[in-house]
């Protein structure tokens, strides 16, 4: 009888649930919202207060949110003051750094409130990749319209680049001709137009992740974001056929992190069709009730 338990937690004001809007949006997007808001209300508030270990789950989730937030703004401060010095332009055939030369390779045109809201929420990442970058004291320019920050760092051979926000983490290439590096940087601006939505979507977390997924179910040319990014534009060869994935270990691999996180789900589920009458244990909610009938 959990639910009819008195709460040991007082609800969270109206001020701490503004900034625990902002945090949430900061660290997990409109999933960290929708994670997080909730709880502090709304959907299920009785059962977060009765039960110590959705509370203890709770707190987990806002620690892990906090630091998500931290990150993206310090990306973003990064980032913005990276904008503030005004970079060199990457001209055709000009030395930026260590003898290495790079032709001007044009983004294509976009409308400009998306180009604003992209720069905008790519911004953290694009500074944390910035900070990566500087490290080692690499040189940076500036290219294309909307620009993208150009960074030098190691890559594995064969490799041309990453696009971290929009900063692409290139290669150090000696010479791409003039056609291959504006296909390249059509196939890279899409890929800073899927890190724009997936921070929206989930916070700067979200893109790692599901192309982490996505690319040991699909593996190289048969991954979706290198296929909407545009193949051919991103220098990858055809899709193999017969395709390679979806890839048996890798889909028994997530189906089983699938059910270690939801568990508990499972078991409440069980319980709840095999002994639709039992109570919940004291100070446990249904999910966090033990046993299985
Ligand atoms: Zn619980
Ligand atoms: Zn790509």
């Amino acid at each position: 009888m959990a639910e009819s338990a008195p709460p040991r937690r007082r609800p969270t004001s109206a001020a701490m649930r503004v900034v625990w809007v902002i945090v949430a949006f900061l660290g997990g997007g409109l999933v960290g919202l929708f994670l997080v808001l909730p709880r502090t209300r709304w959907l299920r508030p009785r059962r977060v207060l009765a039960c110590d270990l959705c509370q203890r789950r709770h707190r987990r989730l806002l620690v892990a949110m906090v630091v998500l937030a931290l990150l993206s703004v310090s990306g973003f401060g990064l980032r913005v003051s990276q904008r503030a010095r005004q970079l060199p332009a990457c001209v055709a055939d000009t030395s930026i750094a260590e003898g290495r030369r790079v032709i001007d390779p044009r983004a294509p045109k976009r409308p400009p409130l998306w180009s604003t809201v992209r720069s905008v929420m790519t911004a953290p990442v694009s500074g944390l990749a910035l900070a990566f970058a500087q490290a080692p004291g690499r040189g940076l320019c500036s290219v294309g319209d909307p620009p993208i920050t150009l960074a030098f760092v190691p890559q594995a051979a064969g490799h041309m680049g990453s696009m971290v926000g929009e900063v692409f983490m290139a290669s150090p290439v000696p010479r791409i001709n003039p056609i291959r590096a504006r296909d390249l940087a059509q196939h890279e601006s899409r890929h800073v137009d899927q890190w724009a939505v997936c921070s929206i979507v989930g916070g700067i977390a979200l893109l790692p992740v599901l192309y982490l997924v996505d690319n040991t179910l699909y593996p190289g040319s048969e991954n979706h974001f290198e296929q909407a990014a545009g193949l051919f534009d991103g220098a990858y060869p055809p899709p193999p056929n017969p395709p390679k994935g979806p890839q048996g270990w890798a889909i028994a691999l997530w189906v089983g992190v699938l059910l270690v996180i939801t568990r508990r789900r499972i078991r409440w589920t069980v319980r709840t069709v095999l002994s639709p009458d039992r109570a919940p244990d004291i100070g446990r909610c249904g999910v966090h009730t033990t046993g299985w009938r």
